[in-house]
């Protein structure tokens, strides 16, 4: 089978190097070499996210710490800031753990404002707060900084960050921000193959999660931390995915972490200006997405069949998410994406529309 490049926004393109991590021969999760490989990888973790937190690996897509930050962090009610089809997911989990909650919902394009969450959290009704940073089904990016800031006025509120599309793309500063919940499946800006989840656990919210009841088993953050303090994991860990982490974690401090954040920001900006030419941007001005770039189809073109003419030029975009479908589509520029490729791939977009 001919491989596409990836442009989807997740899973993203993963490099040889990678793929031939992922194939290293198996160790037992229990052994010397494992737990080698595992405290190995945290310090380059701690240094990623700015945090002195320990750094946790679960294998499971992100959903499953999505549903563990709520079992284990939601004691009174959880205040989810809804704005695409993730964070609507997230409202869907803490309905379905029988948690209580509210949304404060935000058309799909555009991003919550901090006074919002203020305005919601001065009720004293939450204990949680759940934010998806990088909208990837909409395209646009929270303002985190100023989210934490406005959490950080609530001494007993909780702030829980799903970071899947952000993570390794911009400066996550976990401690400063106060991060209780930082959270990323590594299929999107970590380019790793699906099924590992990286997250932090703040020393508050572990002090939480000691005595909430209906916490279940396989996301129990107590669990994760006995292990880590013998440079394990609870259950039997993608062992495969750890030798690509610790690969891929290598990889991003030779770029150095700002350069990478650098080229992020290049090739949005580049991916956002022909975007601006050739359509319209789909998200609010000032808020998109570092990582994949949503286009508003205001011509009316058949995505699928562009998606035919590009996979003839070994390539792939996202289709528009859910209700956006046809109505958007989405160019994902992130993980060891080049401002190269992307640029190639701009030029293929060109030519296959000059050829309807
Ligand atoms: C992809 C994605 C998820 C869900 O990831 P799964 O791998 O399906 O669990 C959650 N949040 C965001 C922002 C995503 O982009």
């Amino acid at each position: 089978m001919k491989h596409k490049r990836l442009f989807i926004p997740g899973p993203v393109e993963v490099e040889p190097e990678i793929l031939q991590a992922m194939g290293t021969p198996m160790i037992g999760h229990r052994s010397s070499e494992f737990k080698e490989l595992y405290a190995g990888v945290q310090p380059k973790l701690q240094e990623l996210l700015y945090t002195a937190n320990p750094v946790f690996l679960s294998t499971s897509s992100a959903t499953g710490i999505m549903e563990g930050s709520i079992r284990n962090l939601v004691a009174k009610r959880c205040l989810t800031i809804v704005c695409g089809a993730f964070s609507q997911r997230w409202h869907g989990i803490v309905q379905e753990c029988s948690k209580a909650g509210d949304t404060i919902d935000i058309e799909w394009g555009k991003a919550v404002r901090p006074e919002q969450v203020d305005a919601a959290l001065a009720t004293g009704k939450y204990d949680l707060v759940a934010l998806v940073h990088n909208e990837t089904s909409t395209g646009i990016m929270n303002p985190l900084a100023a989210v934490a800031e406005v959490v950080k006025k609530y001494p007993d509120i909780m702030l829980a960050v799903d970071t899947v599309s952000s993570m390794t793309a911009v400066k996550i500063e976990v401690d400063k921000l106060g991060l209780d919940v930082c959270l990323a499946g590594t299929q999107k800006a970590f380019a790793l193959p699906p099924g590992l989840c990286v997250f932090t656990v703040s020393q508050r919210a572990m002090e939480r999660s000691a005595d909430m009841k209906g916490k279940g088993f396989y996301f129990d953050f107590q669990a994760f931390r006995e292990y880590h303090e013998k440079d394990n994991t609870p259950c039997t860990p993608s062992v495969s995915h750890i030798y690509a982490l610790n690969v891929q974690l290598d990889r991003i401090f030779r770029e150095g972490l700002e350069n990478r954040f650098t080229r992020h920001q290049e090739m949005a900006n580049r991916c956002r200006n022909w975007a601006r030419q050739n359509f319209a941007l789909f998200p609010e001005e000032g808020y998109e997405s570092v990582t994949l770039t949503t286009a508003t189809n205001n011509r009316g073109i058949d995505i699928t069949s562009l998606n035919k003419a590009l996979a003839a030029r070994d390539a792939t975009i996202g289709n528009g998410y859910g209700k956006l479908k046809d109505k958007t589509f989405r160019i994902a520029h992130m993980g060891d994406c080049t401002l190269d490729q992307l640029n190639e791939l701009l030029a293929n977009i060109d030519e296959c529309l000059e050829r309807r």
